[in-house]
């Protein structure tokens, strides 16, 4: 039978798929929820200490505002379903703090905020292209000296060898693309800083070639998105991934039976259907059942992560 399509795609769900096509299934077709990871709910609580420092006035984005914000940002985080559930006692609480300041801290070694001046920070771009809804959050946009785009993406993850240098930066093309379709301009420079344990910026400058060759691959990425759907054919591809995939248990290379995720998936489905709010429309004579409106077709956009 055939399967859904997912409602859009984003730069992680095009790894996803790149990475292993069933282990995107489970995550963007079946929507099963994944637990929280530390160095994930850590990475958005840095995004989030940076966003906040960004959006104070430029002479004012010291290292000791930054240390503030990334406190406010520990405070939000206490609310935070993700953050929630790494049930964290106070040491490991103490220990996340630690490190989130510590990586808050070496930004500093990277660039001098008060220089940089930001038109946009956790900003959704989103654009139909050619009837896919493409997706992504940009870290940070801002305009250079000359008035040119420059995208900005953090990662807290490690820092990348020279040989994976270039893998990692080809991701980062879909952002340029992004631009150029919702902006109509195509950055002149997209780096990813690396906030970790050896901080370091990689750069690379975006070109029409680049961003029409992204355009071809995310074409060719839903292509194959639809035929796995139409044929529900999305193979397990067993990698060093699979130690950290939420997913082994239905995954047949571990034994286990994608139908059981399925079956998960539409129950999930079904309860989130029925927890919705349904929206009364309060403008009209009331009649009676025709007078409820349908529930919202999407849901609310989840909070921003880090990849
Ligand atoms: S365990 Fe490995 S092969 Fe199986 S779904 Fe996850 S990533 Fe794919």
């Amino acid at each position: 039978m055939a399967l859904p399509l997912p409602t859009s795609l984003s730069p992680s769900k095009v790894s996803t798929f790149k990475d292993c096509a069933l282990a995107f299934r489970f995550s963007a077709i079946d929507k099963l929820p994944e637990p929280p990871s530390m160095p994930a709910v850590k990475g958005t609580t840095v995004h989030r200490a940076l966003e906040l420092l960004f959006g104070a006035d430029p002479a004012d984005r010291t290292p000791e505002l930054a240390q503030e914000c990334l406190s406010e940002a520990l405070l939000e985080m206490r609310t935070v379903e993700e953050y929630v559930g790494l049930q964290l006692d106070a040491a490991a609480e103490e220990a996340f703090a630690a490190d989130a300041a510590l990586m808050v801290e070496r930004y500093f070694a990277l660039e001098d905020p008060r220089t940089i001046r930001p038109v946009g920070l956790e900003m959704m771009l989103e654009a139909d292209v050619g009837g896919v809804l493409v997706r992504g959050i940009i870290d940070r946009l801002e305009e250079d000296a000359d008035g040119q785009l420059v995208v900005t993406d953090y990662k807290t993850g490690r820092t990348p060898s020279v040989m994976q240098e270039q893998s990692r930066l080809g991701g980062v093309h879909f952002y340029a693309f992004l631009c150029q379709q919702v902006l109509g301009r195509i950055p002149t420079r997209i780096q990813l800083v690396y906030l970790g344990k050896e901080p370091q910026v990689i750069t690379t400058t975006p070109s029409e070639q680049s961003v029409r060759g992204m355009q071809k691959k995310v074409g060719a990425i839903w292509a194959a998105v639809e035929r796995a759907c139409e044929h529900d054919d999305f193979r397990p591809k067993k990698s060093a991934l699979c130690n950290w995939c939420a997913f082994q248990a239905y995954c047949p290379a571990f034994g286990g039976d994608p139908d059981e995720a399925r079956a998960l998936g539409l129950a999930l489905a079904a309860e989130r259907a029925a927890a919705r709010p349904v929206a009364v429309d309060l403008t009209g004579p009331a009649t009676g059942v025709g007078d409820v409106a349908p529930a919202m077709a999407d849901p609310a956009p989840s909070a921003p992560t880090t990849a």
